[in-house]
């Protein structure tokens, strides 16, 4: 019986039962799956599907190499065709995972050596989540650029002199404004490699004031989602 149900819906295993879905705002959340069931390096990306449905959009892993699920942070997007569609699921729904994919990453010798400055805005913080939780003595600032203070996803994770948010629209994260008013302010050390990760208009402008800086084009890593 079990048999003829897997034949009839193709289940493969690239699919996942979901097992929680998590509510961190009024519009953002993460998915649970169980365990991944590739390798994958700390920062890289899957992509995800719904099952019966045609699209697939890509997702960077929320949790870490070791955890005992998979885990991605997503952000309902208004009028958007799928991550609403992946906001309603519930633990039991299949979803299809296929990856991992992408050169945005964490090698183990590089976290036990190099000293990084992570640059996030909204759910662009998902890759950082997993190199800490991946890597926890690695030396890191993370610096998160959100609207509002409660978009500080899981914050009680990262060691609070690590984690720098900046919140544009109320006055509550340890800068008030937008992430790129906080960077020009900043100096970094001159051997930090960066790591930038979000919305295409953040990461051109930090990267043209990383420029301006003085660091070079290849001491800087970018993931861009849209
Ligand atoms: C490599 C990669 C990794 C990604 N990782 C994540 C992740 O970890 N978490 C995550 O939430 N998203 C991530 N994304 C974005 C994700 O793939 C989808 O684009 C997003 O969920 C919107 O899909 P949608 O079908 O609802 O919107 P669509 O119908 O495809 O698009 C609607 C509009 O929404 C815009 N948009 C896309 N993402 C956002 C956003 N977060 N906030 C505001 N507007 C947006 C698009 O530019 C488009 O104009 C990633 C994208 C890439 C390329």
């Amino acid at each position: 019986m079990m048999n003829l149900i897997k034949q009839d819906l193709k289940i493969d295993e690239s699919f996942y039962r979901v097992e929680e879905v998590r509510a961190l705002t009024h519009e953002t959340f993460s998915i649970k799956l169980p365990k991944a069931r590739f390798a994958f390096k700390a920062g890289q990306h899957i992509s995800l599907g719904i099952y019966g449905d045609y699209q697939s959009r890509e997702y960077s892993i929320y949790s870490s190499i070791n955890d005992d699920h998979l885990e991605v942070l997503a952000k309902e997007v208004e009028k958007g065709y799928f991550s609403p569609k992946l906001r309603r699921l519930q633990s039991g729904d299949l979803v299809e995972v296929h990856g991992p994919f992408g050169k945005f990453g964490m090698e183990p010798d590089d976290a036990e050596t190099g000293k990084f400055v992570f640059i996030a805005s909204g759910t662009g913080i998902a890759p950082f989540r997993s190199i800490v939780r991946t890597y926890p003595e690695i030396d890191y600032t993370l610096i998160h650029g959100v609207r509002h203070s409660n978009e500080a996803y899981d914050r009680h994770e990262y060691a609070g002199d690590r984690y720098i948010l900046c919140s544009s629209r109320d006055a509550k994260g340890t800068y008030n404004g937008r992430l790129t008013g906080y960077l020009k302010d900043c100096t970094f050390a001159k051997e930090t490699n960066f790591y930038l990760c979000g919305n295409s208009d953040m990461i051109f402008d930090a990267l043209e004031i990383l420029k301006v800086k003085g660091f070079e084009r290849d001491q800087i890593h970018c993931e861009v989602y849209f």
